[in-house]
């Protein structure tokens, strides 16, 4: 007798609670789910959870035993998991039934792939970006100073210290200088580079979620998105992170980069030192300068991935190394030196 009777698994399109139901035909099967799930029976249909195959009288019998299956209303459809991703993302209100679900999922998975997968969608949706103060999310700021009161005011002093490095490399460079005159030209060079970023604050705003758009280089939200690596338009594997989000996210954003396009120790710094060798650093275009070492001109926030470390084999612009008066100058300066030379 129970021979006839096929046993499956089957839930609605918007529920994954799953019932255990046996029919000897779709037509029992649809009659006994509608009323395990209270919907109607007129139009009603049933197919696969895997793929969203509709399941047929023909079909019915040769499915193997315990098959997950999908009961749908009239007009509804099924696209098979993809579907249950898409609620997923989309259910922001059941978030922390989620948060539940996965944590308990998590509890008992052995697999390490099913883990990380686990782990990281919990991390995504333990998501508290809106909330921005320390007494509202004291996690967040575990290890960050006490001086550190809002979200935005650290990310924007951690955008400082990464640019105020930049600076650091340049001193450094300063130091290899035999020349006592090149030095001097080099010193008051990074002086005024100094002044210039310190009059820009360091570009801290381009972490700051607070800041106005063209500023920032996140959503309003905090959300960053990799611009891709030094020689591509757009970032390929869509990386994205919200450092505001949780703690762990936070620290992750710590193996993103600020990548110099042009570079900064092959090519930028060493162009400096080379125009400075017979130039004044008044003569030098100090505002390129400073726009290819401290700006977004010429820095790109890339996710460790789309960090390359290779040769970027990027040239400074030789027309703009130097100011237009003095470009003329030593033109005239250097045929009026060739001529003489000839005579
Ligand atoms: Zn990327
Ligand atoms: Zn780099």
């Amino acid at each position: 007798m129970f021979g006839l009777f096929k046993p499956v698994k089957i839930r609605s399109c918007n529920e994954s609670r799953k019932y255990g139901v046996a029919a000897k035909d779709v037509k029992e099967l649809l009659k006994k789910g509608c009323k395990l799930l209270q919907l109607p029976l007129a139009g009603a249909h049933v197919c696969l959870y895997a793929d969203g195959t509709k399941v047929t009288e023909e079909f019915f019998p040769t499915l193997p035993d315990n098959t997950d299956l999908v009961l749908l209303c009239r007009g509804q459809t099924w696209s098979g998991v993809v579907c249950d991703i898409g609620q997923l993302l989309s259910a922001d209100r059941h978030t922390e039934g989620l948060v539940e679900a996965a944590k308990g999922l998590l509890s008992d998975e052995q697999s390490p792939k099913r883990r990380k997968i686990l782990t990281d969608l919990l991390l995504n949706l333990e998501d508290r970006s809106e909330l921005e103060s320390r007494e509202e999310d004291e996690d967040w700021f575990k290890g960050v100073d006490v001086r550190f009161k809002t979200k935005s005011a650290y990310m924007k002093f951690n955008c400082e210290s990464r640019i105020r490095g930049y600076m650091k490399e340049l001193d450094e460079a300063a130091k290899t200088i035999q020349k006592t005159k090149v030095r001097a030209e080099f010193l008051k060079a990074s002086k005024c580079l100094a002044e210039m970023l310190k009059t820009a604050r360091y570009n801290g705003c381009y972490f700051n979620r607070t800041e106005k758009e063209p500023d920032r280089l996140c959503t309003q939200e905090g959300w960053f998105t990799c611009q891709g690596s030094f020689d591509q338009e757009v970032c390929q594997s869509l990386h994205s992170i919200n450092p505001y989000g949780c703690r762990e996210s936070r620290t992750i954003f710590s193996t993103w980069n600020l990548d110099h396009r042009i570079e900064k120790k092959r090519t930028v710094i060493p162009a400096l030192l080379e125009a400075l060798q017979n130039h004044k650093s008044t003569d030098v275009n100090l505002n390129y300068f400073y726009h290819l070492l401290f700006t977004r001109e010429n820095l790109k926030l890339v996710h460790i991935v789309c960090h390359k470390k290779g040769a970027h084999s990027l040239l400074c612009d030789t027309k703009k190394i130097f100011t237009r008066a003095s470009n003329t100058v030593k033109g005239k300066q250097k045929a009026g030196g060739k001529r003489r030379r000839l005579m």
